[in-house]
C-alpha cells in the first residue's frame, strides 16, 4: 500500500515541486495551503493531487485538517513542513505582528503539524518528518530577525525531535535551501541578480524547486532510515554547514 505524505505549502513554489515528486514516487500526497484558491486549484487540476485549506499557524485547525486526511487517503506516514512565509524588516522598525506572523507560521507550525501525526507513527513504528528551513536560518540575513529565528528554531526542532523518535523508526531532518527559482526569487530584478546575487554561489546559478523536492523523496524513502536529525545545505554552495 502506498504510503500517504501530507505537505504543508504544498500547492506553490517549493511545496509545488514537492508533493509532485512524491507523487510520482509513489506515496499518496495531501497538499495542504492557506488561502490562495486559484493557485490550489490549477495545481489539483494539473497534478490531480487533493488539497486541503487550513493555517498551519491555528494547531485545531492542523489537528482537524490532518485528521480528515487520515480518514480519506490513510495514516500520516511522511510530514513534509514547508509552508513559510517572510515579513522582512530591520528590527528597530519590525512590528510585534511581524515578528509573531512569522514565527508562527515558520516555527509554531512545526509544533502544530507534528504533534497530531507523531504518536500515530510511534505507534506504527514508521515515520519520516521532513521540515523546510533556510541557508537564512544557518547565517542570519539583515531584515530577517524573524524569519532567521523561524528557521533556526526549525533546526532544533528537527534534531530534539529526531533523538525522541529514533527507536521508533521515524527520522526527523531538514532540509535548508539557498536562493531557489520561486516566483519571489525570480522578481528580482536581473542586475542585481548578476552582480550580487550569483557571484556568491559558487554553481554560478540559483536553485531549482525540483532539486529541493528530490532531496525530499530521498528522505521519505524506507531506506533512509539510517538519516536523522541532519541538516542537508541545498544552496550551490553559497555557504559550506
Ligand atoms: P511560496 O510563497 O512560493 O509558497 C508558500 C506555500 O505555503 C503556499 O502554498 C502557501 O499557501 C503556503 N502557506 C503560507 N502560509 C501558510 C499558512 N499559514 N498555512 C498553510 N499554508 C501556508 O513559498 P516558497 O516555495 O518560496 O517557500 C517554501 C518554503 O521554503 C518556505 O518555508 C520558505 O521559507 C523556504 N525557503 C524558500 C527559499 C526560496 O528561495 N524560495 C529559500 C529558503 C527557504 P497559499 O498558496 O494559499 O498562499
Amino acid at each position: 500500500m502506498a504510503r500517504v505524505a501530507v505537505v504543508s505549502g504544498g500547492t506553490r513554489g517549493i511545496g509545488a515541486a514537492i508533493s509532485k515528486a512524491l507523487k510520482a514516487a509513489g506515496y499518496k500526497v495531501a497538499a495542504n495551503y492557506a488561502g490562495n484558491d486559484e493557485a490550489a486549484g490549477a495545481f489539483k487540476a494539473e497534478t490531480g493531487i487533493p488539497v486541503y485549506k487550513w493555517d498551519v499557524s491555528n494547531y485545531e485547525a492542523c489537528a482537524s485538517g490532518l485528521g480528515r486526511i487520515a480518514q480519506e487517503l490513510g495514516a500520516v506516514e511522511i510530514l513534509v513542513n514547508n509552508a513559510g512565509i517572510t515579513r522582512d524588516t530591520m528590527l528597530h522598525k519590525m512590528k510585534p505582528e511581524q515578528w509573531h506572523e512569522v514565527i508562527n507560521t515558520n516555527l509554531n507550525s512545526l509544533f502544530n503539524m507534528t504533534r497530531p501525526v507523531i504518536e500515530g507513527m510511534r505507534e506504527r513504528g514508521f515515520g519520516r518528518v521532513v521540515n523546510i528551513s533556510s541557508i537564512n536560518g544557518q547565517r542570519g540575513q539583515l531584515g530577517q530577525t524573524n524569519y532567521a529565528a523561524s528557521k533556526a528554531g526549525d533546526l532544533g526542532f528537527t534534531k530534539a525531535l529526531a533523538r525522541e523518535s529514533a527507536n521508533k523508526g521515524i527520522t526527523v531532518n531538514a532540509i535548508c535551501p539557498g536562493y531557489i527559482a520561486t516566483e519571489m526569487v525570480k522578481a528580482i530584478p536581473e542586475d542585481f541578480m548578476k552582480q550580487k546575487i550569483l557571484p556568491v554561489i559558487p554553481l554560478g546559478r540559483i536553485g531549482e524547486p525540483e532539486e529541493v523536492a528530490r532531496c525530499v523523496v530521498f528522505l521519505a524513502a524506507d531506506d533512509a532510515g539510517f538519516i536523522t536529525g541532519s541538516t542537508i545545505s541545498i544552496n550551490g554552495g553559497q555557504i559550506m554547514y
